[in-house]
């Protein structure tokens, strides 16, 4: 089978040119990305964004005093907890330059939410990666549904609507406040052909829409194998992933047609791999996804630690483009009193698994000294059908890595799932996670 070379092998390999002395783009001449000019591309830019960052932001001034011309690997990490109700330091243009501010906050915690500065150049390289990502599955005038956060014209909706425009799309925003019920029933007037959403708030749909979209884009959240073959499933679609998170300008990297891993936008974010101890991983090997924001000179972040657990694939891939692929699993794993790590991305496959079940949160409960107390509170909402599946469901989870030895099921019957929180992450006994915005204009 002949797969088509993602979009943006195209797009990368065009600003490359542009950005060669005596080079420059025409059609004829344009060939696919070279690995060696990028990663020189990359030293570029990187040189210059560090250099600006330890000349302009407060928080790298300090830390990257006599670093300019280091190598990656022997700059400092910055952490969530850097960026942590200490954002001014980050900054680099002035409060008048910012268009739109983005807050995540971590309820249930003392720590201070995180904010994100994103001037008009940053939102339009977004958007401008989103309309490269897009056409790897949008035929040009496709009528588009978007289910994701982000209200308001710079928003995730907004920016993608500007995109998709750029085809002659014609793009319906379905409103998160709004119930699954009324959201398949707006589905069902527009009949869209391809579908971005956030994964369980698609599966929800799965269920209550008469139409089914051909193409399917799941961003905001992991998305599982046993979930993204559920939607596969019950439209008859074919399924595509994004990465990105509202650090990475909310774009970073999607599949191509191969469907193996997500090629980065590599000339915009540079990615890395990490241990626990910092040290860069090769390729294959899971650790901390890591990123540089080569391109974004306004609030630059040098080689954040996303929290997110993943790998760089491999080798080539099969549709041809030497991009870079990440496959990212969500939340890093847990390690609970020194035992083995338990993965959320784990437990939400098992539990996708079961056509009965809806939606679900986790509670996770650690003693204080020993791991023989731990306990996973586990509450699913299932549909009309799904009576006694608690049973079955814990002893497919016992043997999960880390699992802690009980399992607490509570069942909810619901015939329609509910509203609830964008991106799922552990609870513990202290902390509840939200996400919450705010827009400026
Ligand atoms: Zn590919």
């Amino acid at each position: 089978m002949n797969i088509p070379i993602t979009p943006l092998d195209a797009w990368i390999a065009r600003r490359l040119e542009d950005e060669t002395p005596g080079g420059g783009y025409s059609a004829e001449t344009l060939r696919p990305v070279d690995r060696n000019n990028l990663e020189t591309a990359q030293e570029r830019a990187l040189r210059i964004l560090v250099r600006h960052a330890a000349a302009n932001a407060p928080f790298y001034r300090k830390c990257l005093r006599g670093l300019e011309d280091a190598p990656l690997r022997e700059l400092p990490f910055t952490f969530p907890s850097d960026l942590a109700g200490a954002e001014s330091r980050f900054l680099t243009v002035s409060q008048s330059a910012i268009r739109r501010v983005i807050t995540l906050t971590t309820s249930g915690t003392t720590s201070p939410a995180k904010r994100l500065h994103f001037t008009a150049e940053d939102l339009n390289a977004t958007e401008e990666f989103f309309f490269r990502g897009m056409t790897t599955f949008t035929p040009p005038g496709s009528t588009v549904g978007v289910l994701m956060g982000g209200t308001g014209p710079d928003g995730i909706g907004g920016l993608l609507e500007r995109a998709l425009r750029r085809m002659n799309c014609s793009v319906h925003v379905f409103p998160l406040r709004e119930s699954p019920v009324e959201t398949a029933a707006r589905m069902d007037e527009v009949r869209p052909l391809v579908m971005v959403g956030l994964p369980a708030r698609t599966v929800a749909i799965t269920t209550l829409s008469r139409h089914a979209p051909a193409i399917v884009l799941l961003s905001g959240d992991m998305a599982p194998p046993s979930l993204r073959r559920r939607i596969e499933e019950r439209w008859g679609c074919r399924v595509f992933v994004h990465y990105g998170l509202t650090e990475s300008g909310w774009g970073c990297a999607v599949e191509c047609a191969a469907r193996e891993g997500c090629h980065v936008r590599e000339l915009d974010l540079l990615s890395e791999i990490v241990d626990e101890n910092g040290n860069t991983l090769p390729p294959g090997e899971w650790g901390e996804v890591t990123l540089t924001t080569l391109t974004r000179l306004s609030m630059p972040l040098i080689r954040y630690r996303t929290g997110d657990e993943g790998r760089i694939l491999p080798g080539r891939c099969s549709c041809g483009s030497v991009l870079r692929r990440l496959e990212v699993r969500g939340r890093l794993p847990r390690r609970r009193s020194g035992g083995e790590p338990l993965r959320l991305y784990d437990v939400e496959e098992v539990l996708w698994r079961f056509p009965q079940v809806q939606d679900f949160s986790l509670f996770l409960s650690e003693g204080d000294h020993d791991r023989a107390s731990d306990a996973l509170f586990l509450e699913l909402v299932i549909s009309e059908k799904g009576e006694g599946i608690a049973d079955d469901v814990v002893r497919s989870l016992q043997p999960l890595p880390g699992m802690p030895r009980h399992i607490v099921v509570t069942q909810k019957r619901c015939s329609v799932p509910e509203h609830r929180e964008a991106k799922r992450n552990w609870k513990t006994r202290s902390s509840f996670s939200g996400v919450g915005e705010s827009g400026k204009s």
